[in-house]
């Protein structure tokens, strides 16, 4: 089979990562005969400064010819000040919006040999097994009108929080499928005591889990969400939230699996006729500019994310399952980076990339 695929590392420890993210895909390439064709291209402040746009057309266009999109992150501390338009992140939800990648799978595993990295008692951690579904093109950071007007005590600023029904459907679509192969349950996370946009939400799911009989559905609000995650993650199989909801929350996850190094993602569009999705694939961290440049970052969110992209965009099952069980193997074996406070001296970022490849066989 043919991997073709669009690498952006992006900024700060995006190019770290990906590097060896992309060191897995043709290892695993190499192993199942596969062949890999890569194309670079730039996003986030790279591209700002290379090209003046955050989101240049030409990866734009690179990105629509490509299977799948591999990301690293993006975010440098220059444009801190600079407008929404010209900063970083703009690439990020540029590229997400062109691609149409709707559904934003995060999931989140304590692994056993990782229970002391969690801040939290190990007992509350142990056996989390879950993924954050998190509408990724529309809600608040998208909605018109939107801006800064005025001046002085006139000031006023405006975000608008905008969901439609096909927008909630879709995504539903993808959870309940997710929870039917798992164990089986949707909590779908929402605000709709005091937000209209969460009470369409809810109604909205509500009945597109009647299609799902076999799934347990329930509702919860964002705030105890939050506690929830902490107080007993256990609970929870797949959640199913918005944009922004999911934005912060999935943050919580880190806490769970110990560092926020460790958590892929898999942000999924249209489905091609083979069964195949249209993805874009990124660790959930940002560019880490304390850590940059210094072959310390954790590169197993971004491997995770190979393995979501063989899953997902290429349906090579195997292959991913392969990169999963790696690693774990290189987790137990504990020669993992500083974030995930190893016993003996960390890892680089380049050796855990090894030592993937290395388990994989
Ligand atoms: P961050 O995720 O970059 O870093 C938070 C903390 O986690 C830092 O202490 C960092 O060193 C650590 N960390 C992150 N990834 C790590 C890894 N792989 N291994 C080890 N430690 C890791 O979040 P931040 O500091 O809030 O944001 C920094 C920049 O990244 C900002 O410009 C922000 O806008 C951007 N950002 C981008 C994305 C993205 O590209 N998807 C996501 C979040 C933040």
């Amino acid at each position: 089979m043919e991997l073709n695929v669009l690498v952006l590392g992006g900024d700060g420890i995006g190019p770290e990562v990906t590097r060896e993210a992309v060191r897995v895909l043709r290892h695993v390439a190499e192993k199942w005969h596969h062949r890999v064709r890569l194309t670079e291209g730039l996003l986030g402040g790279i591209a700002i400064q290379k090209t003046g746009t955050p989101f240049p057309e030409e990866t734009a266009r690179l990105a629509a010819e490509a299977d799948a999109t591999l990301l690293g992150a993006v975010g440098l501390a220059e444009f801190d000040q600079a407008p929404p338009e010209k900063r970083p992140e703009k690439g990020l939800l540029g590229i997400r919006q062109a691609l149409g990648v709707y559904a934003n799978l995060r999931p989140v595993r304590a692994y056993p040999s990782q229970l002391d990295a969690s801040p939290l008692k190990n007992h509350l951690v142990e056996g989390t097994d879950m993924i954050i579904v998190r509408e990724l093109t529309g809600g608040i950071y998208y909605g018109t009108p939107r801006g800064i007007t005025g001046e002085g005590a006139e000031t006023r600023a405006v975000n608008t929080m905008t969901y439609t029904r096909p927008e909630i459907e879709r995504v539903s679509r993808v959870a309940f499928p997710l929870a039917r192969a798992r164990r089986k349950k949707v909590t779908s996370v929402d605000k709709s005591n005091v937000l209209e946009n969460s009470q369409l939400w809810r109604r909205v799911v509500t009945e597109v889990a009647r299609e799902f009989p076999d799934v347990a559905l329930d509702h919860m609000l964002v705030d105890n969400c939050a506690m929830q995650l902490i107080l007993n993650p256990r609970r929870f199989d797949i959640v199913l939230t918005e944009n922004m909801f999911g934005d912060i929350l999935s943050d919580e996850g880190a806490v769970l699996a110990g560092s926020i190094g460790m958590l892929p993602s898999a942000s999924l569009g249209a489905r091609r006729p083979s069964g195949a999705w249209t993805g874009l694939y990124e660790p959930v961290h940002g560019s880490a500019p304390d850590i940059a440049g210094q072959n310390k970052a954790n590169p197993l969110g971004a491997i995770g994310s190979v393995a979501a992209m063989l899953a997902y965009s290429f349906s090579l099952q195997e292959e991913a399952a392969a990169v999963e069980t790696a690693i774990e193997a290189v987790l137990r074996s504990g020669r993992v980076t500083a974030d995930l406070r190893p016993s003996g001296a960390p890892a680089t970022t380049e050796q855990v990339g090894e030592s993937v490849c290395a388990a994989i066989g």
